[in-house]
């Protein structure tokens, strides 16, 4: 997972191929593999406009998407990203969006979300921005939610050098 593609802007996919099918493919195996409920493609490293989504058996596919409409009404929820592993912080996000999009035939879509998938659409869509959860928290949760991902970073590097020096 590429880290300096997190932060880029990511552009239109321009024609629905089986390249982009077999990404789709293979984004669904990682999100699965990582009990993921959502997965940008800028999060493997590519910075095209594409999210999968997975909330039970449910399977979605964006293909630039946009959400053209958000509900005035808003509502917290925990959120997580694999790119972040083991931070969950509470996020305000509008409860509800309108997304138009292009399915795997290349067919413009829309649809109503709300709920969880009004959820994950919005992280997702986040990531072909540059932004991940945490630029959406408070300053003071955000310094937080940074300083233990560092430390969680911090301590991995120890447990692993003290791993390195027993056995060497
Ligand atoms: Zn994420």
């Amino acid at each position: 997972m590429g880290e300096e593609s997190l932060r880029e802007k990511s552009l239109p996919v321009e024609e629905v191929t089986d390249e982009i099918r077999r990404l789709v493919d293979a984004m669904f195996d990682t999100m699965e593999e990582k009990d993921g409920i959502g997965l940008a493609a800028p999060q493997v490293g590519h910075n095209i406009r594409l999210f999968v989504v997975g909330i039970e058996s449910q399977r979605f596919i964006f293909i630039n998407p946009e959400i053209i409409e958000t509900s005035q009404e808003t509502c917290t929820m925990e959120e997580g990203c694999l790119s972040i592993p083991k931070i969950y912080e509470a996020v305000v996000r509008p409860s509800k969006v309108r997304v138009q999009f292009l399915n795997l035939e290349g067919k413009r879509k829309t649809i109503d979300a709300e709920g969880l998938l009004a959820r994950v659409i919005q992280h997702e869509n986040d990531h072909l921005n540059g932004v991940l959860f945490v630029d959406r928290l408070d300053e003071e949760l955000r310094e937080e939610a940074i300083e233990r991902f560092n430390k969680k970073q911090e301590n991995a590097l120890k447990k692993r050098l003290q791993k390195y020096k027993r056995k060497g």
